[in-house]
């Protein structure tokens, strides 16, 4: 598996305080397989939302994991290219 890093293209220094998730189907299940992760401030959730289902992925908005200082924007993307599902 591979991670990427990335960030969103807005500029912001809002506190993280939300992991807005994106899920594709796999097995089945709609939210079979976590894709990606963008962390946002409170202002930019939406804005993360709207991303993910832009790019055909089911968004689910999650707690920030714990007190951090990755800057609103950020994104952590686990699709793998080289991988096929089973
Ligand atoms: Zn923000």
């Amino acid at each position: 598996m591979s991670i990427t890093f990335g960030t969103m293209p807005h500029i912001c220094t809002g506190g993280v305080t939300a992991a807005v998730e994106a899920y594709s189907p796999a097995g089945g299940l709609a939210h079979g397989s976590l894709d990606a992760t963008a962390y946002v401030c409170p202002a930019h959730v939406d804005t993360a939302r709207t991303m993910w289902t832009d790019q055909g992925l089911m968004p689910f908005t999650a707690q920030a994991a714990k007190p951090n200082t990755t800057r609103c924007g950020a994104i952590t993307d686990f699709r793998d290219s080289t991988v096929t599902p089973a």
